[in-house]
């Protein structure tokens, strides 16, 4: 092990890094994605980690897999070929897997690079206060799986509480633009029904949120 992080720390210096420079669990990347996570040519950056344990989660696999840890000049690097794509058409990278909204100082040195690209990210809000507020200016757009407003169906389904991610959407509901907040409530087999989504729905446009996306869960054996 020591051996390994030896070589990692040579290669940091060789490259002009440090090892205590913030990086981003990179689980991999899907280009030219259009209409899927936000507007314009979008590409998809899966990272590893999530707070939550959806009972249906269709990333579980995905997040088992261990990531390649990369600083912000090498994402940008990786994302760049895709800048005229992304300038032309007003998109940019979607940050998602697990939760997006882990990585604040990471994103802290990876926005100045591309200030023109816009940063989407997929998340449930359930995270902390600190790290929500750093992450907040430095994305265009946010799509929140926000999945129920019962905190007894989101606990029971998530097995964590809804009080951060309710508390973290109040914020967000106030403090950015409704078109660029896009919540998403799925309908979940099991878990939650029709009048709780009506209810969720309900509580989410006296919010001020107008792009709420009503969807049905398709069930996959893992
Ligand atoms: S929030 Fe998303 S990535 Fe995290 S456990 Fe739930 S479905 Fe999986």
């Amino acid at each position: 092990m020591e051996e390994r992080i030896l070589r990692r720390a040579q290669k940091d210096r060789a490259e002009g890094s440090s090892a205590d420079e913030p990086r981003y669990p990179l689980l991999g990347l899907s280009r030219h994605r259009m209409e899927l996570d936000g507007e314009g040519v979008t590409t998809l950056v899966a990272g590893a980690g999530c707070p939550l344990s959806c009972a249906y989660c269709i990333n579980k696999s995905l997040l088992r897999q261990a990531p390649s840890f990369v600083t912000a000049a090498e994402l940008y690097e990786k994302l760049r070929i895709d800048d005229l794509y992304f300038r032309a058409t007003g998109g940019g990278p979607c940050f998602g897997g697990g939760e997006s909204l882990l990585h604040a100082e990471f994103y802290e040195r990876l926005r100045p690079l591309c200030p023109d690209w816009r940063f989407t990210a997929e998340t449930s809000l359930n995270v902390s206060r600190e790290t929500f507020i750093r992450c907040v200016p430095l994305f265009d757009a946010f799509i929140v799986d926000i999945k129920t407003l019962d905190p007894r169906i989101y606990e029971r389904y998530t097995e964590k509480p809804l009080g951060p991610a309710l508390e973290n959407l109040a914020w967000l509901a106030s403090h950015v633009a409704p078109e660029h907040l896009h919540l998403r409530v799925p309908l979940i087999p099991g878990y939650n029904d029709e009048a709780d989504r009506d209810r969720t729905e309900r509580s989410l446009r006296e919010m001020g949120l107008i792009r709420i996306e009503r969807f049905p869960y398709v069930i996959r054996p893992s």
